[in-house]
C-alpha cells in the first residue's frame, strides 16, 4: 500500500462523521452481555465462560445470528436500567469510529414484551443521548423501530407509547424486522399518523424482497429514506425515481453481503451502481459489532477493494451529512469541521 493510501485511511478515521443506520442492540459488546449474564444469573446452553460467549459472538450465517440475537442478547436484559449499558457501547462505538452525530434505531418491542416500561427506556435513552453529547460533543437522536415481524398493531401500540412519552431525543420512527411478512400497505396508518404528529419516518425496504417493497415504501409510507434499498437494482424507473427525487438510500454493505439476498461479493454490489447513476447514496453499518464491521471499516474497505476513489468516498461521507435530520445550519457546521480535517490533508 502506497503512502497515499496510507493518509488517507487516516483521513477517514479522523473526519468528523455522521451515520444514519445502525441498531442500538446492533452496537453492544461482548463485554456487556458477559456483565449482564454474571449480574442477572442467566444460564445460556453452551456458554460456561466469556471465550464460549466470544465464540457465539463469531456468527457465519443468518441463522446464527438470529439465534445470538433472540437467545442471548435480547434475553440478558431483564431490568430497563440494564439499557444503559447499550447506551455505554454506543458511546465507545461512536467515539472510535469519530462519528460526531449518529441517528439510531431502537426496538422496544421484544423489551415490552418482557414487561419493560416505556416511558422509563424512553428516559433512559434520552439521559444516554444527553450524557454522550456533554461528554464526547456527539449528538444522538433516536427512531423507534416499530418492526414489521410484530405486526400492526403492535406498530400502533408503540406509536401511541411514543406520542404520550415524547423525548426530544427521539425524532422518529423507522419500519424494521421481516420485509418478507410484512408488507408496507400494513403500515399505512402508523406511518400517517406519525407524519401527521410531525415525526421523522424511514423504513427499510429492498433489503430482502424485490422493488416493489422500496415503492410501497415511498408511495404508500411516505418515508423520507430508504434503509438499504439494494434491490432498486432491478428496476430502472425506480432508480430513476430515486435519482429525481434524491432519497437518501442507507446503504450497509457488509450487512447485506452477510444476509446474502441480493449480493454475495462487495464486487457485485449495486452501491457503485447507485453512486455513478447520481442517486443520494449515504454510507451506514447497522450493526456493527455483530457483522464485526465498524463505520470506518466499511469506508476502508470500499477504498480498499477500490470500488470507490478518495473523492467519491468524501462524496458519501458529506451526502450520509446531508441526508441526517440535523437542521441545515447544523449540518453546514459538521461539515465545515470535516472540510478542515479533508484540507489539512491535501487530498
Ligand atoms: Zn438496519
Amino acid at each position: 500500500m502506497s503512502s497515499g493510501n496510507n493518509s488517507f485511511i487516516k483521513l477517514i478515521k479522523e473526519i468528523p462523521k455522521a451515520e444514519i443506520h445502525l441498531h442500538l442492540e446492533g452496537l453492544i459488546s461482548v463485554e456487556t452481555i458477559w456483565k449482564l449474564i454474571q449480574e442477572n444469573n442467566l444460564n445460556f446452553n453452551g456458554i460456561k465462560s466469556k471465550k464460549d460467549l466470544v465464540k457465539r459472538f463469531n456468527v457465519n450465517s443468518l441463522d446464527e445470528f438470529i439465534d445470538l440475537f433472540i437467545n442471548i442478547i435480547q434475553a440478558s436484559f431483564i431490568k430497563e436500567q440494564d439499557i444503559i449499558y447499550l447506551i455505554e457501547d454506543a458511546q465507545q462505538y461512536l467515539e472510535r469510529n469519530n462519528i460526531i452525530h449518529a441517528e439510531i434505531f431502537f426496538a422496544p418491542s421484544k423489551f415490552l414484551q418482557t414487561g419493560f416500561s416505556f416511558s422509563r427506556m424512553v428516559d433512559i435513552l434520552e439521559a444516554g443521548s444527553i450524557k454522550i453529547q456533554e461528554e464526547s460533543g456527539i449528538t444522538v437522536n433516536y427512531l423507534i423501530d416499530v418492526s414489521r415481524t410484530f405486526g400492526n398493531e403492535n406498530a400502533e401500540n408503540n406509536l401511541d407509547l411514543l406520542l404520550n412519552n415524547p423525548r426530544r431525543s427521539i425524532i422518529g420512527i423507522g419500519l424494521g424486522g421481516a420485509e418478507s411478512s410484512g408488507p408496507a400497505e400494513d403500515y399505512q396508518t402508523v406511518f400517517k399518523r406519525a407524519a401527521d404528529n410531525k415525526l421523522k419516518v424511514v423504513a427499510h425496504a429492498g433489503e430482502d424482497v424485490g422493488p416493489k417493497s422500496i415503492w410501497d415504501a415511498i408511495n404508500l409510507l411516505n418515508v423520507q429514506r430508504i434503509g438499504h434499498g439494494i434491490s432498486a437494482i432491478q428496476d430502472e424507473k425506480l432508480m430513476t425515481l430515486l435519482k429525481n427525487r434524491q432519497i437518501p438510500l442507507e446503504i450497509c454493505p457488509t450487512s447485506n453481503l452477510f444476509t446474502k439476498k441480493f449480493v454475495t461479493k462487495l464486487e457485485d454490489h449495486p452501491i457503485k451502481a447507485f453512486y455513478d447513476m447520481g442517486l443520494n447514496v449515504t454510507l451506514n453499518s447497522d450493526d456493527p459489532t455483530l457483522f464485526g464491521s465498524e463505520l470506518v471499516d466499511e469506508y476502508i474497505l470500499l477504498f480498499n477493494k477500490g470500488i470507490f476513489n478518495e473523492k467519491e468516498l468524501l462524496d458519501i461521507m458529506k451526502n450520509t451529512v446531508y441526508a441526517s435530520y440535523l437542521t441545515e445550519k447544523q449540518k453546514d457546521n459538521l461539515w465545515a469541521e470535516a472540510q478542515k480535517v479533508i484540507d489539512s490533508y491535501n487530498i
